[in-house]
């Protein structure tokens, strides 16, 4: 019998009574209850304990497959990941769906009953998280042998309510009752140093021995990752700190010192305690350092177990290795990686620094100088002392190559040191770029722009390093499960669900666009989807603008339209308008002010529309609160309109652009990130394109940019303005008027005028339903590139250089 090969083991019932059987046997065995007494929590963590094991078979095949062919295996570190709900996604990915619902009506519960209890892990604040989660989906669905490294913080991003006073802020503890879906790992253990000092290596120039001061434990907990349509389920792995025995003092407990007894427990467990709800700017704070250090720590030390699994010495380290970095967050990674091979391993520093090279590459999300991380080298010194003097090391001999190249440039070297001056700062950019052999930017025009200018000095010393590979989104998250009607109508029309795996495959949906009856049963299922949301009548307009608040993607900007379209109808009513829902979703990260008065601002507005029987026929404002994953998969399919509205040259791509065009919303957008990519592809005449472009706006505050002037020579764009600045709206309007008047960061007003052009020209495609529809059509047949398949293909060969290993299928 082989074990490995999974053989040996029962199967498991591929029928709906055999389902049945297994999922009473959980419910006895496992939760230790009975039919009669079964709660409908008792039921779904069964139900969930059920479709799981059905997973865990495939996963320990592909463990034996992978374990088989020792293939060059990809680690993608990642500070956040925002999976989604997993209960939907795994019934499908396990081709359980039907089964199962049938298996728990014996049980005396429907599966939409149980899939409302389900956890959505809030482990990432947006894009950046909700990216990692569907390249994780994609490589799985790929066959690429992958694990995702990443911390299981006990309180994800905050839960938000929304009231009249704007965003309240709540703690998430998503795992509260339980995570079904993981699996604890303890004997992967490990032990993390903070603190302390380096002590000398007699007779070594580089070895150092660090003595860290405080010592933290690091416990594995992971959760499968299934591909779609094949048999891979990879995982992603999740380190929670623990406090070592030895933190809990006893003596003082039996002092009656009860708080004191544990604080150095607390301490340790602290690290992994809380997301920062943080999307852009640094908080520099010691524990966020902490947690970087954290994540990079344990789960460098898991991948070199891993490779010790398979091979021996270090020759081929770099070749079956490729770590993958998601954003500065894991950069630390490079200095611990040259740390473990030089001082515990004993390499040479060149050798050391060879493999380090080859084995890492580094992904930038970010054009904003302000969340480009920096850390100030006090804190190092104390925190991290030997990765100081390792980062001190790698920087010396990297500006003596710049040198080399450059000679007598001291501007140069200035700009490129990895340690910035006044005051002194770690910059973790320099050192991913140093310390990587390729850096990807996430568009054409990010990857563009950070050759161009945040990264010019290294793409001139390092051209062929530099690379794009655009983002891509699940297309089973994001529309086979978020919506299904529409998914059912596309492979109809199709004649096979092959585009599941194969989005291109939408290419064929082109022709159909012409077809009367197909644009009919198009425009039902975005009706139906929108009486399914029940955000305002189903006939209307829906306008969605779903994101992060931050000014860059100008909220501000949309209630600016807001308002404006407020006048015009209380000005003349009697005319005929474009009924209009206005939907706005996301967070404010709590300490971002000007972002929270923008979310304030537009529930004073919601609420001043609503009240008024003159406007509200026309126009209603609608913001549900706690934006997450799953409401975005109900809010998606209910899209018209997709606000991609930022300033141009500061997105670096968005994914929320490509979910809403994928769905059939026609964006209105400016040239930034992915929306010029999405515009290439579904065509110019069906996608609503304003506003500068980011040289435009690059060079607009060097030509003298004044907002005043705006508000001068506008009539409508002073209208909103004024009544922001009297009050009308609140002192959270008067805010955002006054920082709008004095400073405008972010432009908007020089693109208003455009912008409401431009939405002019939404409402007379909207007139000619069949118009809107058939473009609608055309944006989900041309958006199949922006599949993470696609994108994920792309890593893997032009980055990653890895082959997929195919796991044999169970029969
Ligand atoms: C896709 C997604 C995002 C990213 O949206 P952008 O419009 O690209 O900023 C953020 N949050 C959630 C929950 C998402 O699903």
């Amino acid at each position: 019998m082989d074990l490995r090969q999974g053989i040996g083991l029962r199967k498991l019932g591929k029928t709906a009574e055999e389902f049945q059987q297994d999922l009473l046997s959980n419910l006895y065995y496992r939760r230790g209850t009975t039919v009669e007494s079964a709660s409908a929590r008792d039921a779904y963590e069964t139900l969930s304990q059920t479709v799981r094991d059905r997973l865990a078979e495939r996963r320990a095949r592909t463990a034996a497959a992978h374990y088989a062919s020792n293939p060059r295996w990809v680690y993608y570190l990642s500070a956040e990941y925002l999976l989604g709900a997993q209960l939907e996604q795994n019934l499908l990915y396990s081709g359980t769906g039907e089964i199962a619902a049938e298996a728990v009506k014996a049980l005396g519960f429907s599966i939409e009953d149980l899939e409302d209890l389900d956890i959505e892990p809030g482990l990432g604040n947006g894009g950046l998280g909700r990216l990692a989660a569907c390249l994780v989906d994609s490589m799985a669905t790929r066959d690429i042998p992958a694990v995702g490294y990443g911390i299981r913080y006990d309180l994800g991003i905050f839960r938000q309510i929304i009231t009249e006073n704007g965003q309240t802020e709540l703690p998430d503890d998503w795992a509260f009752q339980g995570n079904p879906w993981e699996f604890p790992a303890p004997d992967d253990r490990q032990t993390v140093g903070f603190y302390g000092h380096t002590e000398p290596v007699p007779g070594s120039q580089t070895r150092k021995v660090w003595v860290p001061g405080e010592i933290v434990l690091g416990e594995p907990s992971h959760m499968l990752v299934p591909g779609y349509g094949t048999e891979t389920v990879n995982i992603v792995r999740l380190w929670s700190a623990k406090a070592s025995e030895a933190s809990f003092d006893l003596s003082r407990f039996s002092a009656g010192q009860y708080a004191e007894a544990v604080q150095e427990a607390v301490r340790a467990e602290n690290i992994s305690k809380v997301l920062y709800p943080d999307d852009s700017t640094e908080l520099g704070r010691e524990l966020r350092l902490k947690q970087q250090y954290f994540l990079v720590s344990c789960s460098l030390r898991d991948i070199i177990r891993r490779f010790r699994l398979r091979n021996e010495g270090w020759d081929g380290f770099a070749e079956k290795t490729v770590i993958q970095l998601n954003d500065t967050h894991p950069t630390i990674a490079i200095a611990e990686l040259m740390r473990l091979l030089v001082d515990e391993y004993e390499l040479e520093w060149d050798r050391a620094w060879e493999i380090t090279r080859k084995t890492f590459a580094y992904t930038c999300h970010t054009l904003l100088p302000e969340a480009l991380e920096t850390w100030p080298v006090h804190l190092f010194e104390r925190l991290l002392p030997r990765h100081l003097e390792i980062i001190y090391l790698i920087n010396m001999l990297f500006l003596r190559e710049v040198e080399a190249r450059f000679p007598g440039d001291d501007d140069r070297l200035r700009r490129m040191s990895i340690i910035g001056e006044e005051p002194r700062m770690v910059r973790m950019a320099h050192l991913a770029v140093v310390g990587t052999e390729a850096v990807n930017g996430v568009a054409e025009l990010h990857s563009k722009l950070l050759r161009e200018t945040v990264l010019d000095d290294f793409a001139e010393l390092w051209p062929a390093k530099f690379q794009n590979v655009t983002n891509g989104i699940s297309p089973r998250r994001f529309v086979r499960i978020a919506n299904p009607r529409l998914s059912d109508l596309i492979t109809e029309g199709l004649g096979t669900d092959t585009w599941i795996r194969d989005l291109e495959r939408l290419e064929g949906l082109e022709r159909l666009a012409d077809d009367a009856s197909f644009r009919e049963r198009w425009q039902a299922i975005k009706r139906a989807n929108k009486v399914d949301l029940a955000a305002g009548d189903p006939d209307s307009l829906t306008d969605v603008m779903i994101k992060r608040f931050h000014e860059y993607k100008r909220q501000q900007l949309k209630v600016l339209h807001v308002i404006t379209l407020y006048h015009r109808i209380r000005q003349d009513p009697g005319r005929d308008r474009v009924p209009r829902t206005v939907l706005f979703a996301g967070k404010a990260a709590p300490a971002y002010h000007a972002a929270k008065d923008i979310i304030r601002l537009i529930a004073t507005v919601a609420a001043t529309i609503e009240k008024d029987p003159v406007v509200s026929p026309y126009l209603k404002v609608v913001f549900p609160s706690n934006y997450n994953v799953t409401l975005a998969e109900k809010i998606i399919p209910a899209a018209d309109l997709s606000e991609q509205i930022s300033l141009a040259g500061k997105e670096a791509s968005g994914t929320g652009n490509m979910k809403l065009a994928l769905n059939g919303a026609i964006t209105i957008g400016t040239m930034d990130g992915a929306n010029i990519e999405i515009r290439a592809r579904v065509g110019e005449e069906n996608f609503f394109l304003f506003g500068l472009d980011a040289y435009e706006a690059a060079n607009a505050r060097i030509n003298g940019y004044f907002p005043h002037r705006y508000y001068e020579h506008d009539p409508e764009l002073r209208a909103a303005l004024d009544a922001l600045g009297s009050g009308a709206f609140g002192e959270s309007g008067q805010r955002v008027a006054s920082s709008l008047m004095s400073w405008d960061e972010y432009l908007t007003l020089a693109d208003f005028r455009s912008y409401l052009d431009c939405q002019e020209q939404v409402e007379q495609a909207w007139h000619d339903r069949e118009r809107w529809t058939r473009m609608s059509i055309l944006n989900t047949a041309h958006c199949g590139f922006f599949s993470s398949d696609r994108t994920i293909a792309d890593y893997a060969a032009r980055i990653w250089r890895v082959a997929p290993v195919p796991v044999p299928h169970d029969d």
